[in-house]
């Protein structure tokens, strides 16, 4: 198998809850690792410390491992250096694009929460975690950015299952599916010269990364004729050969670890928690295969037979013999990622507005770049979601730059992209990853002229209303319809008895008292300025952002702007009251964390924060032809927008039954109201330069 079509494959599945071996192999290299990390810590003694775990999966390892890490670093600090401030770490976990990196995500905030327990006087470090899906086999991240790289059984797994163990299209490994005492001897060379070329170009790959000093702490018979795993054993000698070969790195220490295999604590035998932890890792290129209706049984039978080989002898895996499947994992489905109602399928009106914008866009980064001619340009998407539009943004943007480069230093090499995709750590991330693939190929299409640019794709998990990147390692801001949604309900909404002041609306509308309009206002206040704040951190001098924003006109709160879809959507839901499927309390209760500023309170803000020059603020008006090329009403087009977007929390809130109709009435009301008079859906366009 190709090595493409390899990582488009291969993950692990419900490894989450089936990789015990590893982490028991782990906690025995537990003390080696963290001891490794201080010593290196003592003699580096960075202000921003990069960790990357390389083969991260996703499970409870990947976080306990990451966490020891941390802590041992803060214990290095506070004997070493106790009167510094903390360092910064920047956290890289890699896998293959498939792997699911979502149910990662999921647990950060409870990950950052313990972590702020454990520490010293609550005094936390400033933790930056980012995946960089991609082949380990090949290069992940810029140059010198990382101090600690750690892999736990990962790099068994081969790039590729290697040709030569087909002759005229037949396997001359039969009845095998890696090296087994019947295999030809051909099979163990290839197998040996796949590992020793992708060993090489992993410790090729990792040596442009690694600073200086830094460390890596390491059925039918045809169809199984046909099968191969693509996993290899190393022997210690075998290993010491390719890193002396490469030359990089000096191997500081390489130990065998025997994992105990006792029955395990659920009362499982051996053979069956074996099973189960091969069958995480390898179901992904089994069930393809083979069909998945075999696996149960297929795994039944492996659990007895292991039970039976135990029972002969006593079988030693030397830390990674059977343990092969725990690397890779995956658990992943497409959970809304591209159906009728996701976000993918139903952001039409927010590519318009890019189209409309991309000139100015694109003209800015040039300018940027021309001002500051980076050799690794920082490019951060914030509120990125998960669509077309995420990945053909960051397209643009880095064809845009290779242009400025050929027009500004042409006799130069091209720098080095290093790209954020921010949102917050529920999105779906996933999608994204899943299409990185075919984004690598399409952009090496777009620039054949030119020698491929490397591209480092990160995704950044997280509220923007904080920190999200390192010091200083921003250039290019872009936020596109992201920066109205408020960081929460703003207090102030409801009674000293709990009850809503702002009864029959979900939002500012004509009905409301002024608190209300005021209560969100300050909000947005303090939103607004702690995101510019975080924001003055982390992009550099002459750095520019370019937010995309829903606004209104002037002063007034309610209007035919932005806010009048709340409103309609607000009489949507109480015609729903009326006919007694939602009762009315829920609508009061029911309120919107949206707020669309003026282009005065916008200046007002980036004014009193300071950092940032108001370069341009511009008003976009997107056509209201919208709808019509899909041969649906203007009000139909909206209501599959704002579903899109209001969905996960109107069916928190009211049931999932409710969606379908108060959808078609809140695109029935809509259509009744633009008969009557445009809505106008203001949206700025705004340029922030960081001043120097
Ligand atoms: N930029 C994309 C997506 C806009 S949808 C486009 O133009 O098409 C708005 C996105 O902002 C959502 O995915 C939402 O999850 C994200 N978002 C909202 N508040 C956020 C916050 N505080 N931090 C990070 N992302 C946020």
């Amino acid at each position: 198998m190709e090595k493409r079509e390899l990582e488009r494959e291969f993950h692990m599945t419900g490894y989450a809850r089936n990789s015990s071996v590893q982490k028991k192999s782990s906690d025995n290299a537990k003390h080696i690792t963290l001891e490794t990390v201080q010593q290196l810590y003592k003699e580096t003694r960075p202000k921003s410390l990069g960790i990357a775990d390389l083969g991260c999966s996703s499970g409870p390892n990947t976080l306990s491992t990451i966490r020891d890490i941390i802590k041992t670093v803060e214990i290095a600090h506070h004997r070493e250096l106790p009167n510094q401030p903390l360092p910064e770490f920047s956290i890289f976990l890699n896998d293959l694009p498939q792997n699911d990196f979502n149910s990662i995500f999921k647990t950060l905030p409870d990950f950052h929460m313990e972590l702020k327990r454990g520490t010293k006087n609550g005094v936390c470090p400033a933790i930056f975690i980012a995946a960089c899906p991609g082949s380990f086999y090949g290069r992940l991240f810029p140059e010198k950015t990382i101090h600690f790289i750690y892999s736990s059984f990962s790099l068994h797994w081969l790039s590729k299952v290697n040709r030569v163990i087909y002759k005229n299209g037949k396997s001359i490994n039969k009845g095998c599916i890696n090296i087994c005492s019947s295999s030809p001897e051909a099979v163990s060379k290839a197998y040996y010269s796949q590992f020793k070329e992708d060993f090489s170009m992993f410790l090729r790959s990792r040596s442009k990364e690694v600073v200086v000093a830094g460390r890596m702490g390491e059925t039918e018979e045809e169809k199984l004729d046909s099968y191969e795993t693509h996993f290899y054993a190393a022997s210690a000698a075998q290993i010491e050969g390719e890193v002396n070969n490469e030359g990089s790195f000096e191997l500081e220490k390489l130990e065998i670890m025997e994992v105990e295999k006792k029955d395990n604590e659920d009362g499982m035998s051996s053979g069956e928690l074996a099973a189960k932890t091969i069958r995480a890792v390898q179901e992904s290129m089994l069930a393809p295969h083979f069909g998945e209706e075999i696996l149960d049984k297929l795994f039944d039978t492996y659990g007895r037979m292991f039970d039976e080989e135990l029972a002969k002898e006593d079988i030693r895996p030397e830390a990674d013999l059977l343990y092969e499947m725990m690397d890779l994992q995956r658990e992943f489905h497409m959970t809304g990622g591209v159906g009728k109602t996701s976000y993918a399928r139903n952001s039409s009106f927010q590519k318009k507005a890019y189209d409309q914008a991309k000139h100015i866009i694109l003209k800015t980064l040039q300018q940027l770049y021309k001002e500051t001619r980076p050799k690794s340009l920082g490019i951060a998407d914030l509120g990125c979601s998960s669509g077309p539009n995420t990945l053909s943004t960051i397209r643009d943007i880095i064809k845009a730059v290779i242009v400025a480069h050929h027009r500004e230093t042409p006799n130069e090499p091209l720098p080095e992209f290093s790209v954020s995709l921010n949102d917050l750590p529920r999105n779906d991330f996933n999608s994204i990853f899943k299409s990185l693939p075919d984004f690598h190929i399409e952009l090496k299409r777009d620039t054949k002229n030119d020698d491929s640019p490397s591209v480092f794709i990160a995704a950044f998990p997280g509220s923007f209303y904080g920190r999200l990147f390192p010091e200083n390692t921003i250039h290019f801001i872009y936020a596109s319809f992201s920066l109205h949604w408020l960081s929460k309900i703003p207090p102030g909404l409801y009674d000293d008895q709990g009850k809503s002041i702002n009864k029959g609306c979900v939002n500012i509308c004509s009905s409301s008292p002024e608190a209300v309009s005021k209560a969100y206002y300050s909000q947005f206040k303090e939103d607004f300025s702690m995101f510019l704040r975080s924001r003055s951190k982390e992009v550099v001098a002459a750095g520019r952002m370019v937010l995309i924003i829903l606004g209104r006109e002037g002063p007034e709160h309610v209007g035919r702007g932005n806010s009048f879809l709340w409103e309609l959507l607000a009489e949507a839901i109480a015609d729903l009251v009326s006919q007694r499927e939602i009762e009315e309390e829920k609508l009061d209760s029911y309120e919107l964390h949206f707020y669309a500023p003026s282009a005065a309170e916008i200046e007002g803000e980036v004014n009193k924060e300071g950092s940032f020059e108001l370069e341009k603020l511009d008003m976009l008006e997107v056509d209201m032809e919208w709808g019509n090329e899909d041969g649906i009403s203007y009000g139909k087009a909206v209501a599959k927008t704002i579903r899109a977007v209001q969905e996960s929390m109107l069916a928190s809130h009211f049931g999932e039954e409710i969606l379908d109709k108060l959808f078609d009435t809140y695109g029935r009301i809509i259509d009744e109201e633009v008969a009557k008079e445009d809505i106008k859906h203001i949206t700025f366009f705004v340029v922030l330069r960081r001043k120097l």
